[in-house]
């Protein structure tokens, strides 16, 4: 990198910059992206996923990293099926958010933004760090989860928005309670919709390595709650809000969805219910 830290940093806060900082941030395949779903292909391969000791609780620390905040995950938690080429076990997560609860999400959905955005950073099972599974086209795997407005506090959620008051500044960590990743996401039966595309990690280096998944089904946060992660501070004591990189071209990648199968199996069934009510399966 040609960048020196305090230039990086300054980087880091205008992502339209990044291009200048890494060769990758400027590449043909980076993200986040806007979901046309119009435009996304069923796939019957995207098959419901396989998650292996998402229940497992354990216990993170949780770091103001002056540009997220992250808990790193000890790498039990494995996630397979769902169209991925292998196991791959879970490294870290971190959010991305807007200003007070404002749009925040980094991906869209027919334009649309989502108040913030969950990334479980996963790399293929054999590899031991980030830095060499990147050097995988696809060595990482994102499962990215929206949340959404309700009128209810998410009781799952305290231990997290409760650990936020404790490192408001660059470089704050605190311990976590015992958590596990399947409280923070929906039950497994509500994470069978989800959009997949490949891309780049969403800050520098943007290393095109990336197999995402955005699963349709949001995650429930009250206002107050999301409001919690502006009181963050960056590193030069300005509040934290607008954590996301904003939509990159997609230059003719397809973006898939799942239920290609399910689609078609309800086709089968109205056609045959059409059938029916015409009289058709009656010959006489
Ligand atoms: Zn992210």
């Amino acid at each position: 990198c040609r960048c020196s830290l305090p230039c990086l940093l300054r980087l880091v806060s205008a992502p339209d910059k990044w291009t200048h900082a890494n060769g990758d941030c400027g590449g043909k395949s980076q993200s986040p992206i806007n979901v046309v779903t119009r435009k996304t292909l069923p796939d019957a391969r995207l098959t419901p996923f396989d998650f292996n000791n998402y229940q497992q609780i354990f216990r993170g620390t949780i770091k103001n990293n002056g540009h997220s905040v992250q808990v790193g995950v000890p790498h039990l938690s494995t996630v397979s099926g769902g169209g991925l080429p292998t196991t791959y076990k879970a490294v870290q997560f971190h959010l991305h958010w807007g200003d007070n609860g404002g749009p925040g999400s980094e991906h869209t959905i027919d334009g649309e933004q989502y108040p913030m955005e969950l990334h479980i950073v996963h790399m293929k099972h054999h590899y031991t760090d980030l830095t060499t599974a990147l050097s995988d086209p696809e060595g990482v795997a994102v499962l990215g989860f929206f949340y959404e407005r309700s009128n209810s506090a998410n009781r799952k959620y305290e231990p997290i928005i409760n650990a936020l008051r404790s490192i408001k500044t660059t470089n704050g960590n605190t311990s976590l309670p015992p958590v596990s990743l399947a409280q923070l996401i929906p039950a497994q039966q509500n994470l069978t919709s989800y959009y997949r595309y490949k891309g780049s990690l969403t800050t520098p280096g943007c290393t095109e390595a990336v197999v995402w998944t955005l699963f349709e089904n949001p995650i429930p946060l009250s206002t107050e709650q999301l409001r919690t992660f502006s009181e963050l501070k960056f590193h030069d004591g300005k509040p934290m809000v607008g954590t996301f990189r904003p939509v990159q071209p997609l230059n003719g990648r397809q973006v898939y969805r799942s239920g290609g199968a399910a689609v078609l199996a309800s086709t089968t069934v109205l056609v045959a219910a059409v059938a029916v009510a015409l009289g058709l399966s009656r010959p006489n």
